[in-house]
């Protein structure tokens, strides 16, 4: 991987004293901090390249335009997908989701017909499903974990029935750092032609995906969690089945003809981005992609294991902790707690030295009350991070322990 202290420099809020101590930044699967191309992207797309896309003759919209439409080929790319027609931009992977409970869900699923999610999703791959449940009467039925904190296989076989007509997933878990099965997960639910929707929020920054091998029928992301600005983030889908989905929004690029009496839609993927797009953001997003290929996604994974392993044995050695989550295959999350200190506590006592952890249930309250606790704290680790900043962190901890003593 490139120097540390050379890919530090392209992040300049790394350098930010909190209470006069050096920052450090373990709140990475919150959000990711963004490196200078990627704002340098930002202030030129406003500075030199505004202009409303698709609907403009003249010069500058069409220059917004090729940009906006060369982010959407470069998203294509970087998963691997077959064509940037079946690249919709959205706000992030929250929207993306919603966009297929609605428009897929409303459109193909109906009463008692079974939607198989996981004991560890993101609220955000929960609650649309319930919103649909209450609409038109599906039935949510769950994964449960093992005692690893992994998905239990078999169990996920025996939910599958004549009525499942839907897997919804996470590829990694934000609390546990469990990199699930996926692609085993997406064969056997196509042994059953049944589609699934792979929440890839904590996957993408430290996971290379590629979509054909992986064969996810939908594969959602946020900018702002892979080093890209906030406000953008994807929805893959196939085209065959986003062709055949009704729209999501009116208004916009997403039609092709309005009367009062009748609406056609526009074509792929023009159908599902009403209004105007966030043409900045989309081209930002293509900027950190490109840093992101730059390290190489590979050396990410491998550096970003190396700062979880030394974390993880540091941590053990203080007394009374508990980890969350040990799977075998597992991201840089470290989720834990100290017996009598309560995490919010541990969370506010360790910014008052510069270190940003995320405590609290982590949008997924359905997991906390499975593992019986309230809450955890959260460290969460980029490849911008050091062993220094570990040390500090565990140093950090142990003085909150000692306070409690
Ligand atoms: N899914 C997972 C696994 C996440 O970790 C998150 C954010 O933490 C989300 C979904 C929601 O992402 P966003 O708030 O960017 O839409």
């Amino acid at each position: 991987m490139k120097d540390i202290n050379e890919i530090r420099k392209d992040f300049p809020i790394l350098e930010k004293k909190i209470y006069n101590k050096p920052l450090v930044y373990l709140d990475n699967a919150a959000t990711t901090q963004k490196p200078i191309s990627v704002v340098q992207k930002i202030e030129d797309g406003y500075y030199n390249a505004n202009a409303n896309i698709h609907r403009g003759v003249h010069f500058l919209s069409q220059e917004a335009t090729e940009a906006h439409e060369q982010a959407r080929q470069k998203v294509a790319d970087f998963l691997n997908a077959n064509s940037s027609k079946e690249i919709i931009f959205t706000r992030g992977t929250t929207e993306s989701i919603n966009l297929v409970v609605s428009s897929y869900g409303e459109a193909f699923l109906k009463k008692g017909d079974e939607v198989i999610v996981s004991q560890m999703e993101h609220h955000a791959n929960i609650v649309p499903w319930q919103m649909l449940r209450d609409k038109i009467g599906i039935v949510i039925k769950v994964i449960p974990l093992n005692s690893n904190q992994e998905l239990d296989i078999e169990e996920y076989k025996k939910l599958i029935t004549d009525k499942t007509k839907f897997v919804s997933i996470s590829h990694v878990s934000n609390v546990l750092g469990t990199i699930n099965p996926v692609k085993e997960i997406i064969s056997i639910a196509h042994l059953n032609n049944i589609p699934v929707l792979v929440d890839g929020a904590q996957s993408v920054p430290h996971i290379k995906i590629d979509i054909k091998e992986l064969d996810a029928d939908f594969f959602v992301f946020s900018g702002h969690k892979i080093y890209g600005p906030t406000g953008i983030g994807v929805l893959y889908g196939k085209e065959k089945l986003l062709d055949n989905m009704p729209p999501y929004q009116g208004g916009g690029e997403m039609i092709a003809n309005v009367s009062f009496e009748k609406t056609t839609y526009n074509e792929l993927p023009y159908k599902f981005e009403a209004g105007t797009p966030d043409y900045i953001g989309s081209t930002a997003l293509s900027t950190a992609l490109e840093y992101i290929e730059k390290i190489g996604i590979d050396n990410i994974a491998h550096y970003e294991h190396e700062l979880l392993s030394y974390a993880t044995s540091e941590l053990l050695k203080i007394s009374g902790v508990k980890i969350f989550g040990n799977a075998k295959e597992k991201s840089s999350v470290l989720s834990f707690l100290i017996d009598g200190i309560h995490h919010y506590d541990m969370g506010l006592l360790l910014d008052k030295q510069g270190i940003a952890v995320r405590t609290g249930h982590h949008c997924a309250q359905p997991l906390m009350t499975y593992l019986g606790v309230e809450g955890t704290v959260r460290a969460s680790f980029s490849f911008y991070n050091t062993k220094d900043e570990i040390d500090i962190f565990i140093k950090g901890v142990k003085r909150v322990v000692q306070m409690f003593q």
